[in-house]
């Protein structure tokens, strides 16, 4: 772990050595807290956050379905993540707001337990590597959507992505493939995945997913660039016989993919649509794109 300076725990800057909890957390118990995964570069500017209200709506958006009542406004989140930024003197780094049921009760009815609410940051390299990756499908499918509210990010899901993720890793693969309750493509275990097949991209639609942001960006500039964009079902067959395929997401970025389930994916990866969007999007959060400018918070 690459340690900081301080991390924001509840309004006050704490040194992150200190940045401790009770045993008898809530949420280590049970897992009912809500996280953010956010990124933020290195651009001419400062270090500029990635669309930083799209993720403190998310926040919010989770705790919500999760019973939290965040003790702070929006823009007070919006704030202190930007003070964390500062604080730490990264250019560039990965920030991890989270929600979670304190000390103070145990039992399944979280009601009445403190919400307490985190912002750390550290240095995050690229996630899965700088070249394209060999997924394999995992035998464990993504959560239900009559089980849980799947488009929260909610800690106790990424057991899924976990067992998902450690499954496949253990068999030599670099990342998962989760299908969803209908037996059709879902995400990977901390990405969406999108094709490209004639020249359309392609990506499953809402419903066992989570809407990633970093999902949505790319869908813009697609339709931006005159690409035609789908959601809808995809079955393993669409990956098989599409011409491109990647991963999106904070960690991952736009991340190509090689192969999924030992079958090569089109002729070159990343092929030619993917580049096109990997080089808009890099640009975009390098601050080098005007037209994507308001996705940009610097910190100065
Ligand atoms: N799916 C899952 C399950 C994830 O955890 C993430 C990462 N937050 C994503 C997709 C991608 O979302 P985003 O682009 O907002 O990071």
């Amino acid at each position: 772990m690459n340690e900081t300076d301080y991390i924001w725990m509840d309004g006050n800057l704490v040194p992150w050595k200190d940045a401790t909890i009770h045993v008898l957390t809530h949420s280590l118990h049970y897992g009912m807290g809500i996280f953010e995964g956010i990124r933020y570069y290195e651009t001419e500017e400062g270090p500029a956050i990635f669309r930083l209200c799209d993720h403190t709506e998310r926040f919010f958006f989770g705790a919500r379905d999760a019973f939290l009542e965040i003790p702070f406004s929006k823009s007070e989140i919006n704030e202190a993540i930007k003070e964390v930024v500062r604080i730490n003197k990264l250019q560039s780094g990965y920030i991890r707001p989270l929600a979670y049921f304190g000390y103070g009760k145990m039992g399944l009815n979280p009601r009445g337990c403190p919400t307490n609410v985190s912002i750390s940051t550290w240095p995050w390299g690229s996630y899965l590597g700088d070249d394209a990756v060999k997924v394999k499908t995992s035998r464990f499918k993504r959560i239900h959507p009559d089980s849980t509210h799947v488009e929260a990010k909610i800690c106790g899901h990424y057991i899924n992505s976990i067992f998902a993720s450690v499954d496949v890793r253990d068999q030599g693969y670099h990342e998962a493939l989760l299908m969803d309750h209908y037996g059709c493509v879902g995400e990977g275990p901390g990405e969406n995945i999108f094709i490209i097949t004639d020249g359309t991209l392609i990506t499953p639609g809402p419903g066992s997913i989570l809407r990633g942001i970093t999902r949505r960006s790319i869908m813009t500039i697609a339709k931006d660039q005159g690409i035609p964009v789908e959601e809808r079902r995809i079955t393993l067959d669409d990956i098989h016989y599409s011409d491109e395929s990647f991963f999106t997401g904070t960690a991952a970025e736009v991340t190509p993919i090689y192969s999924v389930d030992d079958r090569k994916i089109g002729k070159a990866s990343p092929g030619p649509i993917t580049q096109k969007l990997q080089k808009i999007f890099e640009d975009t959060i390098h601050g080098r794109n005007e037209t994507y400018k308001d996705w940009l918070t610097v910190v100065i």
